[in-house]
């Protein structure tokens, strides 16, 4: 029975339709993906902010909290000298108060560098809110582009399977069996043309009697190097 190659050669211009067009369906999600992995990057980036900010401001209370404990000191110093009898006890308590005070200067200085930072960070919030925010709105719109084009391509595989059904009439089931097995296998065209008498696909030199069998189209000539159906248009 002679091979129709027409409706064959027919047949492998959908199939690789259908190839091109899954590889896109495949890359929409590996898209998207990427898209939903920036904006967790942004949200990342506001987070660390927020918790160093909040940080700081942990560390200006401490440090509040250290500098009312010195200036208690301080008071009760202050009321031990309203009773000591001699003048060393009152100069001790003295010199007590001026080490305390000292301590005092360090801590106020600490924490007014710790509330320039937080300062800054507290500007770096809002701005990363900011850049959040726009961002948000960017990948909300790239992401439902891309769900319309996911549904735009499962409507045109849905198409190309319905041709491909009509394609198929017709064709004697054993050669279609065939070639649906070799472009599965190879993942790519399953009939290729001899030129020059080499295999298009794998381009190695057939041997004589494989051009001239296939020439003949009346049965499936295989190269047998790369295992794919031959099609001689001469
Ligand atoms: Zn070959």
């Amino acid at each position: 029975m002679a091979v129709d190659f027409d409706q064959l050669l027919v047949l492998q211009e959908c199939d690789r339709r259908i190839r091109q067009i899954a590889k896109h369906q495949r890359d929409v999600p590996l898209r998207q993906a990427s898209i939903r992995e920036r904006l967790d990057s942004h949200e990342k980036a506001l987070h660390d902010a927020q918790e160093n900010h909040k940080k700081h401001m942990l560390k200006v209370k401490e440090l509040e909290g250290e500098i009312e404990g010195q200036k208690q000191k301080i008071a009760k110093h202050r009321q031990q000298q309203m009773s000591v009898k001699s003048n060393d006890d009152y100069r001790a308590l003295d010199r007590e108060v001026a080490t305390t005070q000292k301590a005092i200067r360090l801590l106020e200085d600490r924490e007014l560098l710790v509330m320039e930072e937080m300062e800054q960070l507290g500007v770096l919030v809002q701005s990363r809110k900011v850049e959040l925010g726009k961002e948000a709105e960017e990948v909300r719109l790239e992401l439902a582009r891309l769900d319309e084009l996911l549904e735009e391509i499962g409507e045109q595989v849905e198409g190309l399977k319905e041709e491909r059904k009509t394609l198929i009439e017709g064709i004697d089931p054993a050669v279609l069996s065939r070639y649906e097995r070799i472009m599965n296998h190879l993942g790519s065209d399953a009939i290729v043309g001899v030129q020059g008498g080499a295999c298009e696909g794998c381009n190695m030199r057939l041997p004589p009697q494989l051009v001239h069998d296939a020439r003949k189209k009346d049965a499936l000539t295989l190269c047998n190097y790369c295992g794919r159906i031959l099609y001689s248009s001469g």
